[in-house]
């Protein structure tokens, strides 16, 4: 059977109930937080973010977000828009060396509604490893305990990759890796 891509029809099931108590946008509240490890952001830079999927398609699948709150892709300046796709470019560097993957998925939904998920009015870049014969992850691993130790075990390695990346920094013991 071939798979379907689309981690984005379900991506938000779960973080809009382990964000319960965000009232705003979620990625825009996020990286104000002092609380990067339990939120799985992974990376920052100055204008851009990096996020662990909450319902991974794959191990090691990731959004990288501008701070910036638009769904417009015309919106972001120039510096924005070199930032984010910086960051990117060290997201698959980071990715390679934690994980190891053959390839990578990688896009972005624009529009209301165009892509099913319902964080249209902030831009996010799916980043997805793919590996020869890879099945859909999270039927493969069922149940949520086990998701969320994977998703720890993840957030690790990859926090361990970035942080080896030049002009990389680990402000605290719970911090993302700050990417100049
Ligand atoms: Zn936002």
């Amino acid at each position: 059977m071939d798979q379907v891509f689309a981690p984005w029809r379900i991506e938000w099931i779960r973080r809009e109930e382990k964000n319960a108590d965000v009232e705003g946008c979620v990625f825009c509240e996020l990286p104000e937080r002092d609380e990067d490890r339990e939120n799985l952001l992974v990376a920052r830079s100055e204008h851009s973010f990096v996020l662990l999927n909450n319902y991974p398609y794959n191990p090691g699948h990731v959004m990288v977000i501008p701070r910036e709150h638009t769904g417009d892709y015309a919106e972001l300046s120039g510096e924005q828009l070199l930032d984010h796709a910086r960051l990117k470019q060290r997201t698959f560097e980071a990715l390679e060396a934690a994980l190891e993957p053959d390839g990578f998925n990688a896009g972005l939904n624009l529009g209301s509604g165009a892509a099913g998920g319902s964080i249209g009015d902030h831009l996010h870049t799916h980043v997805v490893p793919r590996w020869h014969g890879d099945t859909n992850f999270m039927p493969v691993i069922g149940e949520t305990s086990v998701i969320v130790e994977a998703l720890e075990d993840t957030y690790d390695r990859l926090h361990e990759a970035f942080a080896a990346q030049e002009g990389a920094t680990v402000p605290g013991e719970n911090s993302a890796v700050v990417l100049e």
